[in-house]
């Protein structure tokens, strides 16, 4: 197995969204917000060859929005993923699986794309499966007013269409028997249903955190995004899975921590928090 990380691309988004009810003179001190109150954020994906396959996890949001909604956002360096996969030999058509967390547009918008004449969307994996879930396919495809505006119509439906959405399911071996060495699990705090890679690698088991823990800066237990739909029960998947990842030593990989690639954590007097910090490259090499 090769394990590579891609960021996407930067963006900005509201920094007290970010951390809930946490103030913003705690937050500012890890994650400083600029004039307008907002903060940097990276959208990372992994890209893992093994056997046959070539599975990217997430996709980082795309260039297929209009003007106005990307002058919301302050993309920088969105336009090089490509290049960036061309660098580590691939190409897009060499893609055999998207793996999607969840639809929200940071993390799936790059999965479609203008068609050639720009009349309509078209997969840009043509030769990738598409994974997402059940539950949050209905959950997204459906959307309650509060998620609406991250649920973009054009992400999802072309997914469908294409024919190359695969449901991934919620009990048993979840995505063991699709992709060896990646086991899944399910949190329904953020959204219905986001689902979390776990990937053992060289020893070590990485997990994808997508949106339960976008950050360093979201690991004490009450720091979870205003944007999260249900923040108890994102507060008990925090708790049960930081006990575990510092019990395992597992290597926290972040999609949005723009300064952090990876971590571990341990135990201290005020609860789990932060050990080591590195990026994969580093510590695998
Ligand atoms: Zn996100």
């Amino acid at each position: 197995m090769i394990i590579n990380s891609i960021n996407t691309g930067n963006f900005k988004l509201d920094g007290g969204a970010m951390f809930g009810v946490v103030p913003k003179s705690i937050w500012n001190k890890t994650n400083p917000a600029d004039a307008n109150n907002l903060c940097d954020w990276a959208m990372r994906s992994l890209l893992i060859e093994q056997k046959n396959q070539l599975i990217l996890i997430d996709t980082g949001i795309g260039n297929k929005q209009d003007d106005k909604f990307f002058s919301h956002f302050h993309l920088t360096e969105t336009d090089l993923f490509e290049a960036k996969l061309n660098k580590l030999g691939y190409t897009k058509s060499d893609i055999t699986d998207v793996f999607l967390t969840h639809l929200h547009f940071d993390h799936c918008g790059g999965a479609i794309q203008w068609n050639k004449n720009k009349t309509g969307f078209e997969p840009t994996f043509t030769n990738a499966t598409y994974w997402s879930n059940e539950k949050h396919w209905q959950w997204a495809v459906e959307p309650n007013p509060r998620e609406k505006a991250s649920f973009l119509k054009e992400n999802i439906l072309p997914i469908q269409e294409s024919g190359q959405l695969k449901f991934i399911p919620r009990s048993g071996n979840t995505t063991e028997n699709i992709f060896n060495n990646i086991d899944t699990f399910f949190v329904d705090g953020h959204t219905e249903s986001m689902m979390l890679p776990k990937i053992s690698y060289k020893g070590k088991t990485i997990v994808f955190m997508a949106d339960l823990l976008p950050s360093i800066g979201h690991l004490p237990l009450p720091y979870i995004m205003g944007y999260d739909t249900r923040p108890l029960i994102t507060m008990t998947e925090k708790e049960k899975f930081l006990v575990e990842a510092v019990e395992k030593e597992y290597i926290l990989f972040f999609e949005h921590d723009n300064v952090n690639e990876c971590c571990t954590v341990k135990q201290t007097d005020k609860g789990v928090r932060v050990d080591q910090t590195f990026s994969l490259d580093v510590f695998f090499n």
